[in-house]
């Protein structure tokens, strides 16, 4: 699993997590994608392709993070992308 998700500063979308279709809910679900999860054809699951008319993960979305998170055991981080920074520790 590797990804990385770009913002727009241009989004047209309102920020912030209110609705469906706020740039909130659309991270969430591109950042599951970014975590191995796939669309789901269920309404009321972020993962669903429009995002489901949801502003959170709902109880598909957190089973399937769980698969593909702890029980998947650990993972090594890709580097960066040419042109950004990677994150400094700590300290
Ligand atoms: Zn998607």
């Amino acid at each position: 699993m590797s990804g990385y998700v770009a913002m727009n500063v241009r989004d047209p979308n309102p920020p912030g997590f209110g609705a469906p279709g706020d740039q909130g809910p659309v991270l969430l679900h591109e950042l599951g994608h970014v975590m191995g999860l796939g669309h789901v054809d269920r309404p009321g699951a972020i993962m669903e392709p429009s995002g489901g008319g949801v502003t959170d993960f709902g109880p598909g979305d957190l089973e399937g993070l769980r698969r593909v998170g702890r029980e998947a055991g650990c993972v090594v981080a890709p580097p960066a992308p040419a042109g950004l920074a990677a994150p400094r520790p700590a300290g």
